[in-house]
């Protein structure tokens, strides 16, 4: 028998774990946040793909099962989903089910901590049972801002960007509208009904039109939602104090993985808002645009002529593809806001100023640390009533973020408070954040909200 080697195990996962084209598959996207995995998945459905959302959370057995306890929180609960996923496929189709028909989605982003690592971890797993080898793994990367080189044909790429984009933010505007109208709801459980018929229409508008040349259809549909969202608000309730939501991506979206958060903190009186899908996308975007401009500047100390160009090139298509999104997030932002008073988003810049201000922290650490750490400040700045922090145990990111932010928050007298997940059940929690809740709703009396 031949001895597979260390190099084997790399050339399988660099053959597997790729861009793919995805025409003619299934392609299954692990749900993150809720509402921007389904309408990313109309995307694709729009452009010819068959794409669906896999169950989340349902798996979590089996990806504990496949992991030591010493991974990112993330990475079991997307191993599971799609462990869970390929179980129930192989029982609804028996002798028909084929594993090459499926192509299963794990983005990645390079840098210090472990989140490029997942979709490896998971090709090694799925490589160990019978016939799962076949299933291939598709991975963006954040090195060119989550280009769709390779995965989408040439000639659609351009219109499922912007479309994808898109999508990322309606997801975002949808969360806030949200978060804005269920803790004022005139019956309990409206929002919650409202919103999830809502988000199931974004979906099919994002099917139908996504790949037209306009995208007014899917912004005229969003204004509509908007608009019946705002009846629900029951504007005899008074304000309350507003709660800033920081922390690591995945699980601060993921409603199941961080045990619905933010409906506790509801419970206890807040209204919260979670810092954007749009926020990391746009981060992505303006670091290619920070990293060219300093290789720029180095070619040009040393006059090195071709990499001159090759950076000069670099950063001209990310700041105009930075300008772009920006300019569609203020768009659409703006076209809500008429409707309805959600928070808008930060630029990226912003950010980077306000740790420069304070000489606290760096961008060129990288990792979301400079962001949640830069968000928690300006919301303090801004007159949120309390900061929450939420994040995967063990996360290095947000480690550093805890570490910087809450001394900050104790200097500036705003409520803050930790919570890290990691599929247990902590029975101090509930206690923790209703005092917490105590806490903001102090601040709250004495200085009103933002
Ligand atoms: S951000 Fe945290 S949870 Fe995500 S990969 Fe990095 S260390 Fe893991």
């Amino acid at each position: 028998m031949e001895k597979v080697t260390e190099l084997d195990t790399f050339r399988v996962i660099a053959e597997r774990v790729g861009r793919f084209n995805v025409e003619g598959k299934r392609f299954l996207i692990p749900e993150m946040n809720r509402f921007s995995s389904h309408l990313l998945a109309g995307v694709f459905q729009s452009f010819g793909v068959n794409a669906s959302v896999m169950e989340t959370y349902e798996g979590l057995d089996l990806g504990k099962k496949f992991t030591s306890g010493k991974e990112c929180f993330p990475c079991v609960v997307t191993l599971g989903d799609i462990l869970y996923f390929m179980e129930k496929e192989k029982e609804r189709l028996g002798d028909q089910f084929d594993p090459e028909n499926y192509i299963y989605f794990m983005p990645e982003a390079n840098g210090p901590c472990r989140f490029g690592m997942y979709n490896k971890y998971h090709r090694i797993i799925l490589d160990s049972m019978p016939g799962l080898d076949r299933v291939k793994i598709a991975a963006l990367n954040s090195d060119d801002a989550y280009s769709l080189d390779g995965l989408i044909p040439r000639e659609k790429m351009r219109d499922f960007r912007k479309a994808g984009y898109l999508c990322i933010v309606v997801g975002d505007i949808l969360d806030r509208l949200l978060w804005r109208i269920r803790p004022y709801e005139k019956t309990e459980g409206m929002g919650d009904a409202f919103i999830d018929e809502a988000v199931a229409r974004m979906s099919e508008s994002f099917a139908h039109h996504a790949s037209q040349k306009g995208l007014s259809p899917i912004l005229g549909g969003l204004i509509e939602v908007v608009k019946e969202g705002k009846g629900i608000i029951d504007p005899r309730i008074p304000k309350k104090p507003l709660i800033g939501v920081v922390g690591e991506i995945y699980v601060r979206t993921h409603v199941k993985s961080n045990q619905d958060t933010i409906r506790t903190l509801e419970r206890y009186g807040a209204e919260a808002v979670n810092a954007s899908i749009g926020e990391w996308i746009n981060y992505t975007t303006y670091e290619q645009v920070r990293l060219a401009r300093i290789a720029l500047r180095l070619n040009l100390k040393g006059l090195r002529l071709k990499g001159l160009r090759k950076y000069l090139l670099q950063y001209l298509k990310y700041s105009l593809t930075l300008f772009y999104q920006y300019m569609q997030q203020r768009k659409v932002y703006h076209m809500v806001r008429k409707h309805i008073d959600i928070e808008e988003d930060h630029k990226i810049g912003h950010l980077e100023k306000v740790l420069r201000r304070d000489n606290i922290f760096s961008f060129e650490v990288g990792t979301e640390a400079c962001l949640s750490i830069s968000s928690a400040l300006e919301l303090a700045h801004r007159g949120y009533n309390g900061i929450v922090n939420i994040f995967p145990f063990t996360c290095m990111p947000s480690n550093l973020t805890a570490s910087i932010a809450k001394p900050l928050m104790a200097k500036l007298n705003i409520p803050y408070i930790d919570i890290s997940c990691d599929g247990s059940f902590q029975p101090g929690r509930e206690a923790a954040l209703r005092t917490f809740m105590y806490q903001a709703y102090q601040h709250f009396k004495t200085h009103g909200g933002p």
